[in-house]
C-alpha cells in the first residue's frame, strides 16, 4: 500500500495510525488540511474488507471534509477517523477511551464527531480522554443530534435548486421523491409540506412508509422504481452511489437535491454526466453542510438561532455555485471543489501578506 503517494495525490497533511494490544484498536485518522482551523469529521466504526479499503475511505472522506467546511464559511479544515471493527461486537468502552487517548495525542490538529458506527454515548465515552470531541449531548454542554439542522440545510439547498432551475419561489405543484425515512428524510419532509407538493417516499423499513403514508397523504414507491419515475426533484437521503452506470440513463429528473454522503458513484464521470444530462445537481457535501454547521458552533458559545441563520446560507452557496456552473459549462459537483479550493488558497495567500 504506497500511503504516501496516495497522500500525495490528494494532498493529504498527515495520516496516523494507531493500535492498541489490550484493546485490539486498529485505527487511521487522516488530516487532509488545518489551512483553515483544526481539521472536523466523524468518525466512522465498521468493518473493511481490506486495510487499503480503510485507508481509501478515510482520505477520500477526510478532503471531503475540507471542502464541505470551506463552502460552508467555517474556519475548520478537513479530518475523519475510521476504526476498523465491527461497531455491534467490538466496541468496548476500554476501546473508545483508547481512540480519545489517540486523538489526544495530536493536540487539538483534529476534532471527531459521530459518523456510521458511532454514537453520542460513544462520544461521551470518548471525551473522557479529550477534549477534541464534539456532537455531544446536551446534558455535556454538546448540541446533541444534528439531524434537525441538516434537514433545514437540505430544505434550503431544495428551494435554491428550484428557484434556479424552475424560477420558482415556493415548492407548489413540485413533485419529490424522497428516499431513506430515516432522521434527515423524516425531518425534512416536516418542512416539504408546507408546499403543496406531490410527495413519494421509499425505504426499506415499511413501517416508515406507511407512517409517511398515513400522516402526509405520501406515494409509496419501491427502490427498483424510483430511477424511472417522473419526477421534479429525486432527494437521496439514505445510501450513497444511486448516481451509477445502471441508474444515470434512466433519470427523469429536472433537479437532484438530498442529504445522503457520496451521492455519485463515479465522482467525476457521473458528475458530468448529469451536467449533460441536464439535471441540477446540488453537491452532496453543500447542501448536507448542516451538520457540520452545527458542531462547528459546538466549539463556541452555542445558539440554535444563530446556527439556523448560518444554514440559511447554504441556499446561496448552491446558487452561485450552480451561476458559476453554468457561466463555465462545468459540472456544479466540479464547480464546487474548485471554489472550495480558492476560499483555500486566498486565505493562505491573506495570512502571508498579514
Ligand atoms: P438514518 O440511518 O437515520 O436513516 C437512513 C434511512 O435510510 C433509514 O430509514 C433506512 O431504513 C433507510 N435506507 C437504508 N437503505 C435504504 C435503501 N436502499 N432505500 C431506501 N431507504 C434506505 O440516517 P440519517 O441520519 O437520516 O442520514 C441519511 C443520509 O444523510 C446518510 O447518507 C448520511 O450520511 C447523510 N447525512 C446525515 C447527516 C445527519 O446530520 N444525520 C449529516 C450529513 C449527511
Amino acid at each position: 500500500m504506497k500511503v504516501l503517494n496516495q497522500m500525495h495525490l490528494q494532498s493529504h497533511e498527515q495520516v496516523n495510525f494507531f493500535h492498541d494490544p489490550n484493546t485490539n484498536i486498529k485505527a487511521i485518522i487522516a488530516i487532509h488540511s488545518t489551512e483553515l482551523g483544526p481539521s472536523l469529521g466523524g468518525c466512522r466504526m465498521m468493518e473493511y474488507a481490506s486495510e487499503e479499503n480503510a485507508l481509501f475511505d478515510v482520505l477520500r472522506l477526510s478532503k471531503g471534509m475540507t471542502y464541505k467546511s470551506a463552502i460552508a464559511g467555517l474556519k475548520l479544515g478537513g479530518g475523519k477517523s475510521v476504526i476498523i471493527g465491527n461497531s455491534k461486537t467490538d466496541k468496548t468502552n476500554e476501546l473508545l477511551e483508547k481512540f480519545g487517548e489517540f486523538i489526544d495525542r495530536l493536540g487539538g490538529r483534529y476534532i471527531t464527531a459521530e459518523d456510521m458506527g458511532m454514537s453520542v454515548e460513544d462520544m461521551e465515552i470518548i471525551s473522557r480522554k479529550t477534549n477534541h470531541v464534539t456532537g455531544l449531548s446536551q446534558d455535556l454542554g454538546g448540541s446533541g443530534d444534528p439531524s434537525k439542522v441538516t434537514s433545514y440545510g437540505t430544505y434550503m439547498g431544495i428551494l435554491s435548486a428550484v428557484k434556479f432551475k424552475l424560477n420558482k419561489d415556493s415548492l407548489d405543484g413540485i413533485s419529490i421523491i424522497v428516499q431513506g425515512l430515516g432522521n434527515v428524510g423524516m425531518k425534512l419532509i416536516d418542512y416539504l409540506i408546507n408546499h403543496d407538493i406531490k410527495l413519494y417516499v421509499s425505504d426499506i423499513d415499511a413501517e416508515r412508509v406507511d407512517q409517511c403514508v398515513s400522516k402526509f397523504g405520501a406515494i409509496p414507491i419501491a427502490e427498483k422504481d424510483i430511477y424511472d419515475l417522473d419526477a421534479n426533484i429525486y432527494c437521496p437521503c439514505a445510501i450513497g452511489a444511486t448516481v451509477n452506470d445502471n441508474t444515470i440513463n434512466r433519470f427523469n429528473f429536472d433537479i437532484i437535491a438530498g442529504a445522503a454522503n457520496n451521492v455519485l458513484e463515479d465522482y467525476e464521470k457521473h458528475g458530468n454526466m448529469l451536467f449533460k444530462k441536464n439535471i441540477l445537481y446540488a453537491p452532496d457535501y453543500v447542501i448536507n453542510a448542516g451538520g457540520v454547521i452545527n458542531i462547528y458552533n459546538e466549539l463556541g458559545n452555542y445558539n440554535k438561532d444563530k446556527v439556523f441563520s448560518q444554514v440559511e446560507k447554504i441556499y446561496d452557496n448552491l446558487m452561485n455555485i450552480f451561476s458559476e456552473s453554468k457561466k463555465q459549462n462545468i459540472a456544479t459537483n466540479i464547480i464546487s471543489d474548485l471554489l472550495a479550493e480558492n476560499i483555500i488558497s486566498e486565505y493562505k495567500k491573506s495570512k502571508i501578506t498579514i
